[in-house]
């Protein structure tokens, strides 16, 4: 699929989502709270869109005490409707939508005593419970609402109006509803469950894409260090203190690689990643560059106390006993520095002067450190 056909196909899904989401909040929300938040103004824009219609009509037949009613849910509905969108959280509001809704399906639960076909309307709680109030409350809710009815429909005529409901239709109504509760719960936890995976699986990869892979202590890679030092780079400016790039590189890499074979290289790797960890304070994040390079930020650390810590790794690695399968490996590293010089300076050539200076340590020898 091009650029272009993704962006059209909108994450939201349909016209008619996106037209929900789009009154229910001003600015974009995270998944979870987008999810409640698209049936709770489904049902807020049906209640308004019933008031409203109604209203001329009682209006008309003289019922002002009704118009009154449908009035006074007009603005209810809609300061409610604006209040969910002006908030990135609406959970008050959305229990008031549930319990308004609740309400109704009592009256038609009663209303149902007389003409059976108005209970049908309890049907709709539990699938809007459950979108709107999530998986904990909306079975509280679901079930609250199945215990209220369920009295409804028994209660003697004495204490409720009209005669009770017939056993027939109590006995459908609770296998019918338990069942509809359980899909509905069934379909909503593993929504959630769906959005947890992702959500997880959006951070690991995250993450996985901003470190290397082969070092055992996942040091950052190319990307995740660029917008580490992008960080840093702007703390510093801010603090107008110095820091300084150290840029290693294997000495002979190739040759190891070619003589004991791409493990042992592999081994070597990891093992200098783990110097230079240990060798350095966690401010100042190595990163492994590319290939057999290293990069190592210090921070508030000018070019002489850096040289003195290039210095201290250099010996370290090349004290160090690499031994693999039993085979002793020689291994060192040269190392070329720069500090950066300023507002004026950027991270890159930094870079680059240090790398310069690299390169003038491998000519000359190796195993060195080179001050640019
Ligand atoms: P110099 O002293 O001038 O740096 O020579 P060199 O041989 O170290 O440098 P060169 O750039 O010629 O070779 C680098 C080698 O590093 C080549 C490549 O196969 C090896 N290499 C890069 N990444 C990996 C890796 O992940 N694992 C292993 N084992 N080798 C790698
Ligand atoms: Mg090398
Ligand atoms: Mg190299």
């Amino acid at each position: 699929m091009d650029d272009e056909k993704i962006k059209r196909k909108s994450p939201y899904g349909s016209r008619f989502i996106r037209f929900l989401i789009k009154i229910g909040s001003s600015t974009p929300l995270p998944p979870a709270e987008r999810r409640k938040r698209i049936p709770a103004v489904a049902a807020l824009l049906v209640s308004l869109f019933a008031v409203t219609s109604f209203s001329p009509y009682h209006i008309l037949k003289g019922h002002y005490h009704i118009a009154l009613g449908d009035f006074i849910g007009i603005v209810v509905f809609s300061s409610t409707l604006l209040y969910i969108r002006s908030r990135q959280e609406a959970g008050a509001a959305y229990f008031f939508v549930c319990f308004s809704y609740f309400v109704f399906f009592v009256i038609t639960t009663v209303l149902g005593r007389r003409e059976v076909s108005y209970f049908l309307w309890a049907f709709v709680f539990p699938p809007m419970a459950f979108s709107i109030l999530g998986e904990k409350k909306g079975m509280i809710a679901s079930m609250l609402f199945f215990f209220v009815s369920l009295f409804l429909m028994v209660a003697p005529e004495g204490m409720v109006l009209y005669s009770p409901y017939s056993r027939f239709v109590i006995f459908r109504y609770t296998v019918i509803y338990l069942i509809l509760t359980f899909i509905v719960y069934y379909y909503e936890v593993s929504q959630q469950q769906l959005l947890r995976h992702i959500e997880n699986e959006k951070r690991r990869y995250e993450i996985e894409s901003k470190h290397d892979p082969l070092t055992i202590t996942r040091l950052l890679n190319r990307r995740g260090a660029l917008e580490q030092f992008e960080k840093e780079l702007d703390r510093q400016l801010r603090l107008g203190r110095p820091f300084t790039f150290i840029l290693g590189d294997i000495d002979d890499f190739k040759k190891l690689n070619d003589t004991y074979g791409h493990d042992a290289g592999d081994y070597v790797l990891k093992t200098v990643a783990q110097i230079m960890q240990n060798q350095v304070r966690g401010i100042d994040c190595p990163v492994r560059w590319g290939g057999e390079e290293f990069l190592i930020m210090l921070i508030e650390t000018e070019l002489e106390g850096g040289k003195s810590v290039a210095e201290r790794i250099r010996k370290k690695i090349e004290s160090t006993d690499f031994v693999y399968k039993g085979t002793k490996l020689t291994v060192t590293m040269t190392f070329g520095m720069s500090q950066w010089a300023g507002p004026d300076d950027d991270i890159d050539t930094c870079i680059m002067r240090a790398d310069k200076a690299l390169y003038r340590g491998k000519e000359s020898g190796k195993n060195k450190v080179v001050v640019s």
